[in-house]
């Protein structure tokens, strides 16, 4: 898959290469990541990328111009999606992850900073997002979270595709608990079912702790997931 990213600050996605798994997925080719500055595409003397707000208020605002530049310097692969990070987006979810990972070649990134975007710019995406309702001072560590969430996705870079299937958010059900050695740790004990070898028992366990674990911490999606299974 290629990435593409417009951001003012390209050294912040250096880290990404040295990423754990991430990074050995862009070592071995399954992730190209490119970083495109439109300062460098601005034409003035002084590069100059942001600008007043017409009307006047706080901040300053990206001009059009440079972002303009540097998306359509950008090589256009024919399965292509932009997307503008922006706290005004649509919520993300696995689900935009898993449908970005599957259904494309290629993501562009536009990456915010100051007031904002020019209102202009925004026609250049196929789709706002927002990691969540709260205000960044970039789009840096929301496109560094969507590509470490796409490129997770992609086969190959998690070793076992169980793990990617079984996880929270992969349904609408949170994960169940984990325990590893040792059996006690500080009087905290593992539970006698994940002892016993007995498989049918510990699946009942681990599906019966999902469900408590959900309705529990989002009831929101407990809902959804039992108005699931009374469809079913
Ligand atoms: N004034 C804007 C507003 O109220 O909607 C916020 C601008 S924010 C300071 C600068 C940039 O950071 C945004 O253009 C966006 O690219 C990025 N950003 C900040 N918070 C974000 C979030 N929760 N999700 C995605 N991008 C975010």
């Amino acid at each position: 898959m290629r990435l593409d990213v417009v951001s003012l600050a390209p050294e912040a996605f250096a880290p990404l290469q040295g990423l754990g798994v991430i990074g050995r997925a862009f070592a071995a080719g399954r992730a190209a990541l490119h970083v495109h500055n439109p300062r460098e595409f601005a034409t003035d003397r002084y590069r100059k990328v942001d600008d007043e707000p017409y009307g006047g208020g706080a901040g300053m605002v990206l001009k059009p111009e440079p972002v303009y530049a540097a998306v359509e310097s950008i090589p256009v692969l024919p399965r292509r999606r932009v997307l503008l990070m922006s706290p005004q987006g649509k919520p993300l979810e696995q689900a935009d992850l898993r449908r970005w990972a599957a259904d494309y070649d290629q993501l562009v990134f536009l990456c915010g900073h100051y007031e904002g975007f020019d209102e202009r710019i925004r026609a250049l995406a196929d789709e706002e997002v927002s990691i969540g309702d709260f205000v960044l001072t970039g789009g840096e560590l929301p496109a560094m979270t969507i590509i470490n969430g796409v490129v997770r996705l992609l086969p190959g870079t998690v070793g076992t595709e169980a793990c990617l299937e079984e996880e929270s958010h992969s349904a609408l059900l949170l994960e169940h608990p984990h325990y590893t050695r040792p059996a006690d740790f500080h009087g905290m004990t593992v539970p006698e079912v994940l002892r016993s070898g007995d498989h049918g028992a510990i699946a009942r366990w681990r599906s019966q702790q999902q469900q408590e674990r959900t309705q529990q911490r989002r009831p929101d999606l407990y809902a959804r997931w039992q108005a699931q299974q009374q469809q079913q």
